[in-house]
């Protein structure tokens, strides 16, 4: 009896101890488990060796492992901070990929072309940059089967942006097998516009000449065939179209090489201080005298006060002929066409205003452009070429001055523009 109460105490005690030994491990492992996920070595108040040796083997293993990621992770942030360091001041765009296409770098000309990748750590790049072109890239340059440069387009909040792709594999910074990607973007959103305006420039030149070419080389072609056979009056009507559509090219070309001027690096103001009131009286007396001008009322009203100005006299003066011209051309006989300048700002505000048929509100911005017309049959019936106003426009944007079109359907248009007081 005595020696089976003994065999049951013992047993207790031993099913007692067991448990006490396996709470420790237990414990010993979620504190172990603890460091792991805080990336600590594990430093338990337990001595390990309490726990038997293969729980100490394996403290000392984990211990290492953390030591190791600790330093790696030490080593690759460095370096992406040298590598951050060395991209912040270059001019070109540069972003690296990890292999999940996560952007681990992006330089400050990178956040400024693309402001949706600032602030946002490791952010995906399907999220942070819209174009499909440049994913495809990344996996061609991923495949090595990549150009060395290839022109992308990124939308960014409805409007385009083009670079011009370079990438390249780099050895992944934060493992030491595995690629990422590096690519240097450079910025040719300008230069593509540019080609587009100069693309749609070429294009209406040649639909300018065009017209007044083909029917001068019909005329010429039947005159030179058949002249002697036509009547006098034939011939005579032929030399005449001829004659017309000559002075239309002749036009065209005088105002396309005043604005190649005007756009050029020199456009050459030659401004002088002149009396500002006598060039306007001046303009007006002289196109006054045109026969286009006979039916039409042109009023001058000058504020008192408005003076000596710094101007290029001869510019300012194509100004005021373009802009009376156009009221001219624009309004029937019988219209009134004012003159007015006022002072305004320390500087002139002139205002040439007429109450002719007036411009739809929709074309109102865009009558500056080259070769923006509203009504094309009109403009060319007149000898118009399209190009005055945007002639207007720089002349005097090179004075530092700014030019706008206010008009009501019916009710006339008036053409404003500012010239600054310059102090030469
Ligand atoms: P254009 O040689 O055709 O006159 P402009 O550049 O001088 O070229 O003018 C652009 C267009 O603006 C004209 O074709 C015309 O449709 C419109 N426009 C200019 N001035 C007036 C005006 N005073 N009244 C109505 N329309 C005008």
């Amino acid at each position: 009896m005595l020696f089976l109460v003994v065999i049951i105490f013992a047993l207790l005690l031993f099913l007692w101890a067991a448990r006490q030994k396996l709470h420790r491990h237990q414990e010993a492992l979620r504190r172990l488990g603890q460091s792991l996920a805080r990336k600590q070595p594990f430093l338990g108040e337990e001595d390990p060796a309490l726990l038997g040796l293969e729980f100490q083997q394996l403290c000392g293993t984990a211990n290492d492992l953390v030591t190791g990621y600790n330093r790696l992770s030490q080593f690759s942030n460095s370096q992406l901070a040298q590598i951050d360091a060395t991209l912040g001041s270059l001019k070109e765009a540069v972003m690296i990929l990890d292999e999940q296409n996560r952007i681990m770098l992006a330089n400050g000309a990178l956040h400024a072309l693309f402001p949706r990748t600032r602030g946002v750590p490791q952010q995906r790049l399907e999220l942070a940059l819209d174009s499909r072109e440049f994913l495809e890239y990344v996996i061609a340059v991923r495949n090595g089967n990549a150009p060395t440069q290839q022109e992308v387009e990124f939308i960014d909040g409805g409007a385009s942006i083009w670079v011009e792709a370079t990438g390249a594999l780099i050895p992944a910074i934060d493992q030491p097998t595995g690629f990422w990607a590096l690519f240097v973007l450079h910025d040719v959103t300008r230069q593509k516009k540019l080609e587009g305006l100069r693309r749609d420039f070429v294009a209406n030149v040649s639909h300018e000449l065009r017209t007044p070419l083909s029917v001068i080389k019909g005329y010429v072609e039947t005159l030179v065939d058949g002249g002697r056979d036509l009547p006098v009056e034939d011939r005579e009507q032929f030399l005449l179209t001829i004659q017309r559509h000559t002075e239309r090219l002749n036009s065209l070309l005088e105002d396309l090489l005043t604005l190649s001027r005007l756009e050029s690096a020199t456009p050459g103001l030659n401004a002088e201080k002149i009396n500002f009131a006598a060039l306007i009286s001046g303009v007006v007396e002289d196109v006054g005298r045109r026969p286009a001008a006979t039916g039409h009322n042109i009023k001058v009203l000058l504020e008192p006060g408005v003076g000596e100005l710094s101007v290029d006299p001869l510019k300012i003066t194509q100004v005021f002929e373009n802009l009376i011209d156009n009221a001219l051309k624009y309004t029937p006989r019988g219209a009134v066409i004012e003159v007015t300048a006022k002072l305004e700002n320390a500087g002139v505000e002139v205002c040439v205003r007429d109450n002719g048929p007036g411009i739809p509100a929709e074309d109102l911005s865009r009558i500056f452009e080259r070769f923006y017309r509203v009504d094309k049959g009109r403009s060319r019936e007149k000898g118009g070429t399209g190009l005055g106003l945007s002639i207007v426009k720089h002349i005097i944007q090179l004075h530092g001055g700014r030019v706008w079109a206010e008009s009501e359907l019916g009710k006339g248009a008036a053409f404003f523009f500012s010239l600054p007081r310059r102090n030469e």
